[in-house]
């Protein structure tokens, strides 16, 4: 005997399509000064009823939302997206997009001692969820299918550069199998890490210490270049 489990399937897209749509609205209208009360008041409900009742969720249901001030709805509503996890992608985030393609101009100056030439493009990948970003090198070659820069690794830049490096080299590694970049003094791969909010290229050798930081690899003297 075969299950039809069509219905149920159906129900349950369509509840994760409504939600994932009340938290964007709400995100969006939240980065406009202040979300519209009724879509606050409706995510809170659909939440309630998936018995993600937090506090927040339960006072604007409680609350008569005419009576409510326009920040404490605002209030109320990034407590309910921060209880829910909601992590705004690219699109809704535009800045982070930005934050990103300025990591990727100064990773592109490192990538010169790889023997990577020209301007490197970050390339959304859309049909991942939740949507990463991986890079189009100029001879269309492509790094970060693997593991892509996540929106959220994009919120400061010291941050998403560290993000941006690791998995740049991360992805020459596993496309050439050789180690880079490489410290000259201890003949040690070395890693992306952000180091007292700057992102640097570390090397574990003589109990660690900076190479360079993200970007200025070129300064560095000796061989760079994988091995
Ligand atoms: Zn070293």
């Amino acid at each position: 005997m075969r299950w039809d489990t069509g219905p149920v399937n159906n129900a349950m897209t369509e509840y994760a399509a409504d939600t994932e749509q009340l938290k964007r609205s709400v995100y969006l209208g939240l980065r406009e000064g202040s979300p519209d009360p009724r879509q606050v008041v409706a995510l809170a409900c659909e939440l309630l009823d998936r018995f993600h009742g937090t506090d927040a969720v339960l006072e604007v249901v409680a609350r008569d939302p005419a009576e409510v001030p326009r920040t404490e709805m605002a209030a109320l509503a990034r407590r309910i997206l921060d209880d829910v996890g909601f992590e705004p992608g690219f699109d809704l985030a535009p800045e982070r997009l930005e934050t990103l393609r300025d990591a990727l101009r100064v990773m592109a100056r490192d990538l010169t001692t790889y023997g990577i030439e020209g301007e490197p493009e970050v390339e959304v990948l859309e049909d991942r969820f939740p949507a990463g970003a991986g890079v189009r090198l100029a001879d269309g070659g492509r790094l970060g299918w693997g593991g892509p820069v996540l929106p959220g690794m994009c919120d400061n830049p010291a941050t998403t550069l560290t993000g941006l490096a690791v998995m740049i080299q991360e992805s020459l590694l596993e496309r050439t199998r050789q180690v880079w970049p490489v410290c000259p003094r201890h003949g040690l791969g070395v890693h992306g890490a952000e180091r007292e909010r700057e992102a640097v290229w570390w090397c574990a050798g003589d109990g660690g210490h900076v190479l360079a930081p993200v970007g200025e690899l070129t300064h560095v003297p000796g061989p760079r270049r994988p091995h």
